[in-house]
């Protein structure tokens, strides 16, 4: 996450657009192609992003989510389709328009002399209706810094501060590309809590993200795009049927017990790996057959999980095991 761009901030004043900001859908995507010379990249995506959704676009490294990002931000012009963001088609922008986008790219360069107050204050002048900057900093975790100079600030810290330069325009949509790349755990998960806390303001947010856990911990939606086409679209928790997928059941194996004395399964039966066995592809029946074998053999089933697949491995099996 780097340069809040807001396109060119100086032309972001208002010019009397009136593109309605009142519609659910916020980004509407038809058939939208790309060519890159004689290269199509995008192959006709279809979507639509409601109003106060966080989308995660996820992809392996040159899917089109980029390309695809970036004709939203009105940074690209696509090929063919049709695409409207806040109602207007981004290969049209008008002032106003470029004042309700946040964008924060992957990497930036920044005044190193300035403070962190003095960017977002010059920053927050381009715009017809700015948020205070006192306000802004607290927003992304930065009120406690606001005389340290932007070339002194760590990895985290200056990630807060790209995104108060997207924010302090009070945009209705923000765009964040790879917004955690690069940071530690905790770091990371800092600058989730400030993501979340964009959320609870309303904000429509698309985020591009190769990390799943980090698409689980925000989004309320995925698109999985591969090869320049949308392979999925759904809810962490549903993306590619994950909500009926089967579980795998796991557990230590009690003393005494052979894997053959455990009841067998249609779909299989328990696989013993080293102190442990495991069932694949189990299903409800599976876990009752298990539960009733312990209380008839007055056994215990230590360390015992049962798990759906996880997102990334719902990932995984859409994009063919590439990340
Ligand atoms: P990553 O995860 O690596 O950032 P991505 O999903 O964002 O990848 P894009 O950067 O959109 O993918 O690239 C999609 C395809 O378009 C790739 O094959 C890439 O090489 C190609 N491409 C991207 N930008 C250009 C360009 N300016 N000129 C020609 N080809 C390009």
């Amino acid at each position: 996450m780097g340069v809040p761009a807001q396109t060119n901030p100086a032309e972001a004043v208002a010019d009397g657009d009136t593109a309605d900001a009142r519609t659910s859908t916020v980004v509407d995507v038809k058939g939208l192609t790309m060519h890159y010379g004689d290269i199509e990249v995008l192959h006709g995506i279809d979507l639509a992003i409601a109003r106060g959704d966080v989308c995660a676009i996820v992809g392996p490294n040159g899917a089109g989510k980029t390309t695809l990002v970036e004709i939203l931000e009105g940074y690209r012009t696509r090929t063919g389709g049709a695409v409207t963001v806040l109602g207007l088609d981004p290969s049209h922008p008008t002032r106003a328009w470029r004042s309700r986008i946040g964008i924060v790219l992957q990497s930036c360069e920044m005044p190193a002399a300035l403070t962190v107050w003095e960017l977002v204050e010059r920053f927050a002048g381009y715009y017809p209706q700015p948020r205070p900057v006192a306000e802004t900093l607290e927003l992304v975790g930065l009120s406690d810094r606001p005389n340290a100079r932007a070339g002194t600030l760590s990895g985290g810290q200056q990630r807060r501060l790209d995104v108060a330069m997207a924010l302090v325009g009070d945009p209705d949509v923000l765009f964040l590309d790879e917004p955690t790349t690069g940071f530690d755990p905790s770091a990371r998960h800092q600058a989730w809590d400030v993501i979340t806390g964009l959320r609870e303001l309303g904000k429509t947010i698309v985020l591009t993200t190769h990390y799943m856990e980090e698409a689980e911990a925000l989004a309320d939606r995925v698109i999985v795009v591969v090869a320049g086409r949308v392979v999925a679209d759904g809810t962490p928790e549903t993306l590619g049927g994950r909500d009926h997928a089967p579980s795998t059941i796991r557990f230590r194996l009690p003393e005494g017990v052979n894997v053959a004395q455990l009841p067998s399964s249609h779909n299989g039966g328990f696989v013993a790996d080293r102190d442990h066995v495991t069932m694949t592809n189990a299903d409800l029946d599976d876990l009752e057959a298990l539960i009733a074998w312990c209380r008839e053999n007055t056994r215990p089933l230590p360390g015992l999980t049962v798990e759906r697949p996880s997102l990334e491995d719902v990932y995984l099996e859409l994009t063919g095991g590439v990340r």
